[in-house]
């Protein structure tokens, strides 16, 4: 297959292994932001190619698996109101709130339908003019400039069935929640390429100037990963905080502008509760003022307070800030499994337990 096969390649990932292995003089803690690239890290065995060089803390980059449950408590809220329908996601319909997933209320007769894009919300919207339908929208900034889009046809079209529950979250906060922790023992991190082609390399420059801590925009293909992993390594090897574009067949310096536009006309960054993080300054976006009609908690009420986060068992909080592997969870693989999971992190594609459960169990 053009374009992955190639960064799949054996001899390949065997050459960035050996030089990896030249590069690093000592062990360093180096963590991947993005749960797609956790994923990607254990199908392809990287942690035991190179624990050696480098020990690995998954972060908190799966942005269903950080998504409050009150918020989906409340999308469940929603669903069950007559004359309304909740659309989302796969894996966000599985995610359980305080007490049921959208999937188990969706059982029970509340009214949830699985789409593809936020613009099949919209067309839906169109096609069932007596039903209001309430786009539950989740995802980084890869995913927001397609939200902003969504809100735009529905004006465009004059929808007034249309709204928006915004469960959107932005990286970069994250980061400096996690960096700026005074137990934070991270040497460097590994950037979500995808979320860098909307936002641009550069955006990480000012964070890795404060921090003093090497960032390397990576890809998700092992070819890719082991690129990122080395050009950070090599940046601590040179006690040289700075940001390194690993992936630059995806990633420009500045990103993708048109995006951002249109992301900047639709929303504006607020603090977001983060699963396991508490509350990120920044750390999510909102509906401008101009677009608040299609603000679904302004249409139908907002949430009534927080609720617990999901299964109390659950100790997900210190999987998703890197200080316990899924594999020490007492749960995992027992009472919590991608089938019947306790925690968010076991559901999503991108969560850590996920991955663990499906590649790693050995890597504990
Ligand atoms: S294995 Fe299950 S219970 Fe344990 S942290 Fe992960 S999601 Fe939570």
């Amino acid at each position: 297959m053009k374009y992955a096969d190639e960064f799949r390649d054996r001899q390949a990932v065997a050459a960035r292994l050996a030089t990896l292995g030249e590069a690093a003089t000592r062990r360093w803690t180096i963590m991947e932001v993005c749960g797609g690239q956790t994923h990607n890290l254990l199908r392809y065995g990287l942690p035991q190619a190179i624990d050696a060089q480098v020990e690995l803390i998954h972060g908190p980059g799966c942005p269903v698996c950080v998504t409050a449950a009150a918020t989906i408590d409340r999308a469940i809220s929603l669903a069950q109101t007559p004359g309304c329908l909740v659309a989302s996601f796969g894996d966000m319909l599985r995610v359980p709130g305080s007490s049921l997933s959208l999937q188990q209320a969706r059982a029970r007769g509340a009214a949830v339908q699985l789409v593809y894009s936020p613009l099949d919300a919209v067309a839906l919207a169109q096609r069932e003019p007596a039903r209001q339908v309430v786009f539950l929208a989740v995802g980084f900034e890869t995913t927001a400039p397609a939200t902003a889009l969504a809100v735009l046809q529905a004006a465009r079209w004059g929808l007034t069935n249309f709204s928006l529950l915004v469960a959107h979250v932005r990286v970069l906060p994250a980061m400096e929640l996690i960096a700026g922790d005074a137990a934070c023992r991270i040497d460097g991190f590994l950037a979500a390429g995808h979320v860098c082609t909307v936002t641009g390399a550069n955006v990480y420059e000012d964070f890795v100037s404060r921090h003093r801590l090497p960032v390397a925009v990576t890809g998700f293909e092992p070819v890719d990963l082991l690129d990122g992993l080395l050009a950070c390594v090599r940046l601590l090897e040179a006690r040289r905080p700075a940001v390194a574009n690993a992936y630059v067949r995806a990633v420009s310096s500045e990103g993708n502008r048109h995006a951002q536009a249109i992301v900047e006309q639709v929303f504006e960054p607020c603090d977001r509760t983060w699963r396991g993080l508490g509350t990120v300054p920044g750390g999510g976006l909102q509906l401008r003022s101009a677009w608040s009609e299609f603000c679904a908690e302004r249409r139908f009420g907002a949430a009534d307070g927080e609720a617990a986060d999901g299964d109390s068992r659950c100790p997900s909080a210190r999987v998703l800030t890197g200080q316990m592997r899924p594999t020490q969870c007492p749960y995992f693989g027992r009472e919590c499994t991608p089938l019947a999971p306790l925690g968010a992190p076991m559901v999503s594609d991108e969560g850590a337990c996920s991955a663990y459960y499906r590649y790693g169990r050995v890597y504990a």
